[in-house]
């Protein structure tokens, strides 16, 4: 089954002077698979992403999530960014149950689904801290969870481990796998690392220099541990 079909995706941002930012872009990701989308800055990379996740339209195309059309934000998307977005006045449990009270999720449901997400992601102990008592690795695990705690058909993540030093993101790294093996979710990772992509996805899309378009989609078959 396809979570995420895009297909003949075109952008433009009508300024004085329009930008092209997507063109003719067309990409299908499996349920369960893990993608990389790199490419150089500028491309289109954050646009691709803010459209799957409703968050804008484009100027001609579709995009559907399991066969169905996304026109705007929908739990079904799940957005995680380089910057934590995290509310500060929430501790950690309160970051992640937020999506779940917008949605009235009765408080003990609430309550046990956070507490699931703090131990996936290794913030035991942490449950009462503020985003301010946190380092930039916890804070990225606690948005994560956040994100998962809404149980997204899609996992969206934009450049999520850019702001980190070199030895935290390859440890967020290795985390965010175990995540991954263990919810099984469908992810779209944004990076314009390439080693990043390579220890990461199952698949790598390139998409090339604005307007951005996909020429190329690589199957890695790397040795998972
Ligand atoms: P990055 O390269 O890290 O994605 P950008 O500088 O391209 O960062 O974009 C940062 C934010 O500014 C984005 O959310 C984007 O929507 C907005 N943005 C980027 N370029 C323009 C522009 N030319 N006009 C208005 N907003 C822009
Ligand atoms: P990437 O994520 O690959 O760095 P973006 O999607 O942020 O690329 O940007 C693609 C192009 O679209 C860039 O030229 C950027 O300046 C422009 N752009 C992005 N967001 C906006 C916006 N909100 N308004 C106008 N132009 C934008």
């Amino acid at each position: 089954q396809n979570d995420i079909e895009i297909k003949n995706l075109n952008k433009t941002y009508n300024q004085k002077k329009p930008i092209k930012a997507l063109q003719n872009v067309n990409l299908t990701i499996k349920q369960g698979e893990f993608t990389c989308l790199v490419g150089p800055s500028g491309c289109g990379k954050s646009t691709l992403l803010r459209i799957i996740a409703g968050l804008e339209q484009p100027t001609k195309g579709k995009t559907l999530i399991q066969g169905k059309p996304i026109k705007k934000p929908t739990p079904k998307t799940g957005l995680v960014f380089q910057e934590y977005t995290l509310f500060p006045w929430r501790t950690v449990t309160q970051n992640i149950e937020f999506g779940l009270e917008i949605q009235n999720t009765p408080k003990k449901q609430r309550k046990k689904i956070a507490k699931q997400y703090t131990k996936l992601v290794g913030l035991q102990g942490f449950e009462d801290n503020y985003p301010h008592q946190l380092s930039g690795g916890m804070k990225q695990r606690v948005s994560i969870a956040r994100t998962l705690a809404n149980n997204p058909t899609v996992l969206l993540m934009d450049e999520p481990f850019g702001a980190l030093d070199a030895q935290t993101r390859n440890q967020m790294q290795k985390e965010l796998l175990k995540i991954w093996q263990k919810t099984k979710k469908t992810i779209l990772f944004v990076t314009h690392n390439v080693d990043e992509a390579v220890y990461l996805a199952d698949k790598i899309t390139i998409m090339t220099q604005r307007p951005g378009t996909i020429k190329n989609t690589i199957k890695i078959n790397l040795p998972r541990e």
